[in-house]
């Protein structure tokens, strides 16, 4: 046996329904990922949980004790080493109902829940912490899950005795044939619950808003989802809790186009300024920073600054930021300048250039050869 569930949760291997469930709750609280964030103690929560998946699940526990694994099995069958038991399990065996022995359980694992989280390009970078709420099943208190009303218990079923299953005898070529199917009156449960709790109906849980908090790791993109283990919803019957997975929906920046865990934008300047040079203030992700644009800069052209970007999600270092620039030429010009520009020409002996021509586009051509290695 890989996995000793028993002491997991530490208990005697003759523990109690009620030790099991207690045990648990302790631990959960104990090892719950609000009180205690650490990934050992986040994975030594994932143990616990399914741990009391399955001892808290008579007929997982049964399979367990047995010497198989619930959690990876089909759970069904003769899977759980008790073979052929007697005749029903072999006519079962042949008319292909040998799915499920016994009563089922009232109390299952409760299902994955999903959240959406918008977050800012800043906070994607460098990671944070939100607060979040989320609508979720929780364990009602007035039964305590098991959801019969206080002072009262769940019943032996009088119709199938418990076994879940009741039996019927019918004539075929065959001759007489046992075939089962699950209980009417108790849905196959075993037991009923004469006066279901007046809080949760019977099913042992209630809707309730809670509020988390959410440890975003740094580098986190659209459509990364992060795993809270066991903060999904509670079970029926006071079941093991799902996972709660939250999605990072990340918000346009004012400035930055993200693509991988490098940032890109824009910066347009004058003429004068590209052939001359100079230098631009930028707020990056780090704060202001200066832009060297050197003498000659062209059109289309790009400045890299290194490690500007998004922090890697996995690994150290960041991407980087490009700026792409874009030389404006003026547009309207009154006599003065007009008369500068013609002597700078005349200066520069560009008074008729010929020009030179080569195939394609040149600024749509970079641009798409940026967008190729990922800039
Ligand atoms: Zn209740
Ligand atoms: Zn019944």
């Amino acid at each position: 046996m890989a996995t000793d569930y028993y002491a997991i949760l530490g208990v005697r291997r003759d523990a109690s329904q009620d030790e099991i469930k207690k045990a648990f709750r302790r631990l959960a609280r104990e090892l719950h990922p609000d009180v205690n964030p650490d990934p050992k103690t986040q994975e030594r929560f994932k143990e616990i949980n399914a741990a009391y998946e399955v001892l808290s699940d008579p007929e997982k526990k049964q399979v367990y004790d047995l010497g198989g694994d619930p959690l990876s099995a089909s759970g069904g069958g003769f899977g759980g080493g008790g073979g052929f038991g007697n005749f029903s399990d072999i006519m079962d065996a042949f008319f292909g109902t040998a799915s499920q022995r016994g009563p089922r359980s009232r109390t299952r694992r409760g299902q994955d829940a999903m959240i959406r989280l918008d977050i800012e390009l800043p906070e994607a970078a460098f990671g944070t912490t939100k607060d979040i709420q989320v609508d979720t099943a929780v364990v009602c208190n007035t039964c305590n899950g098991e959801g019969a009303a206080p002072g009262t218990s769940a019943q032996t079923c009088d119709m199938c005795r418990g076994r879940g299953e009741v039996s019927q005898v019918t004539r075929s070529f065959l001759g007489q044939v046992m075939t089962s199917r699950p209980c009417p009156q108790c849905q196959g449960f075993g037991t009923v619950v004469p006066t279901p709790c007046p809080e949760c109906a019977g099913d042992g849980r209630v809707r309730s808003r809670r509020n988390l908090t959410v440890k975003i790791p740094a580098g986190v993109d659209n459509g990364t989802r992060i795993q809270l283990a066991g903060e999904g919803e509670v079970g029926p019957g006071g079941g093991p809790a799902g996972d709660l997975y939250v999605e990072i929906h990340e918000l346009p920046h004012s400035t930055f186009q993200r693509r991988g865990d490098d940032l890109h934008c824009t910066v347009t300047i004058p003429m004068t300024a590209a052939a001359l040079g100079t230098k631009v203030h930028l707020d990056t992700l780090d704060g202001r920073e200066e832009v060297d644009i050197r003498p000659g800069t062209q059109s289309g052209q790009s400045i890299p600054m290194h490690q500007r970007g998004v922090t890697h999600l996995r690994g150290g270092g960041r991407g980087d930021l490009i700026v792409h620039v874009e030389v404006v030429t003026p547009q309207k010009l009154d006599a003065e300048q007009e008369r500068l520009l013609r002597q700078l020409a005349k200066l520069r002996d560009e008074e008729r250039p010929q020009g030179q021509f080569q195939p394609g586009q040149q600024g749509l051509f970079s641009r798409l050869k940026d967008a190729f290695n990922g800039r």
